[in-house]
């Protein structure tokens, strides 16, 4: 056991997020690798299947949440000419990937201290030729999805959840045309690279499938066991796809996803708890009640506070922080492409946000260090 107080003496660097991998991933791998089929195969059905039975929803494997995004807003016909309305705090993927199908991205604000998409700001940026609203359920606190469906259904839009913060969360996918989780090494489970795709629209689902492997009619599973012997190309097509030896890691880390998620949870309490004693002064957004997967720890600091300072200070300490998220229309390749985007909200949230360690390996005297060394930090001197 490590305890608070006796400072860095044995204490390692806490990282900001690790992955949680042991010995079920390692064997997982190596059954894989021995077995002679590496590629997209049986593993990856059996982690689809896995998502399928949990969601009641279709599952299609990825090999990543970006990849899978931009397969899903092609699958349902997003391109030159429309415009789809993203989230103004979220990472620079969510954009890329309505550039990458030649669609328009505009960024909307967040609300005022909570790094969600405000449906007010959703409302005034529709225009003639708005198709799709992407929205992201940031640090894997879930949006209220009746809103979002029902703002989706009046305005005649296709609805896209990026939910790359969360895997385990119950309901994702079931109120919107499709939702994408990201298993990055970062992420609530991880299969290094990959993502999965959620959506109750078995068509979808279907054509996902060919999309997903240069949009060919059979797979090489298919072909390597005689079952086709050649194929057709009916759709638009990339390779998107994951393969059996990280599938496998993927079914041994989705064992464990609901334990992780708990303690995520736990340990979020705790620094609510604790951070509004110490540290009356941060505010945190969401509370302890919110549906979420507690993906992130953030914090939003006092008016005026220098951030950079502070994260120098507990860097020190051993604590790594990050910000969730840098502007990305304020990126050199994104202003150019977004130009006069002006979103106060979500430039206030950028500017005074911290992200916290948060993740399973850590235990409460290691969020009771973090919470007192940023209560030591020279607030007001
Ligand atoms: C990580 C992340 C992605 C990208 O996921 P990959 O699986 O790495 O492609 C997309 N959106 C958000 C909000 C993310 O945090």
């Amino acid at each position: 056991m490590r305890h608070s107080g006796d400072l860095m003496k044995d204490r390692g660097v806490i990282g900001l997020s690790e992955a949680c991998l042991g010995q079920a991933e390692m064997d997982a791998a190596c059954e894989v690798i021995r077995s002679g089929w590496i590629s997209q195969g049986e593993k990856v059905r059996e982690l689809e299947a896995a998502f399928e039975a949990r969601s009641g929803l279709s599952a299609v494997a990825v090999s990543s949440c970006t990849g899978g995004l931009h397969a899903t807003l092609s699958a349902l016909d997003i391109g030159p000419g429309d415009e789809v309305l993203v989230p103004g705090v979220t990472f620079v993927a969510t954009v890329n990937t309505v550039l990458y199908t030649g669609a328009t991205p505009v960024p909307v604000d967040i609300q005022p201290g909570i790094p969600h998409m405000s449906i007010e700001a959703a409302q005034s940026a529709l225009t003639k030729t708005t198709r799709a609203v992407v929205v992201m359920h940031y640090g894997g606190y879930q949006m209220d999805m009746s809103i979002w469906s029902a703002f989706a259904r009046d305005n005649g839009l296709i609805l896209v959840e990026d939910a790359a913060h969360c895997p385990g969360l119950s309901g994702v996918g079931t109120n919107s045309d499709a939702a994408v989780l990201s298993f990055f090494a970062n992420k609530n489970m991880t299969t290094a690279e990959g993502g999965l795709i959620l959506t109750r629209d078995a068509s979808l689902s279907e054509r996902l499938r060919r999309m997903r492997g240069h949009g060919m009619t059979t797979s090489t599973l298919s072909r390597a066991a005689g079952h086709a012997h050649t194929y057709d190309v009916d759709l638009p097509g990339w390779n998107y796809r994951m393969d059996d030896i990280r599938a496998a890691v993927g079914i041994a880390q989705l064992a464990k996803l609901d334990e992780f998620n708990e303690k995520r949870r736990h340990l979020s309490a705790v620094y609510r708890s604790l951070m509004a004693e110490k540290t009356p002064m941060i505010s945190i957004p969401f509370s302890a009640e919110w549906p979420s997967v507690a993906h992130l720890m953030p914090v939003f600091l006092p008016l005026g506070t220098d951030r950079q300072k502070l994260m120098d200070f507990i860097r020190k300490r051993g604590i790594q922080t990050s910000i969730h998220y840098p502007i990305y229309h304020h990126f050199t390749w994104h202003s150019r492409l977004l130009p006069n985007v002006n979103l106060p909200f979500a430039e206030d949230w950028s500017a005074r946000t911290l992200s916290l360690p948060l993740h399973p390996g850590m235990e409460e005297n290691d969020v009771e260090y973090v919470v007192e060394n940023m209560a030591a930090f020279g607030w007001g001197a």
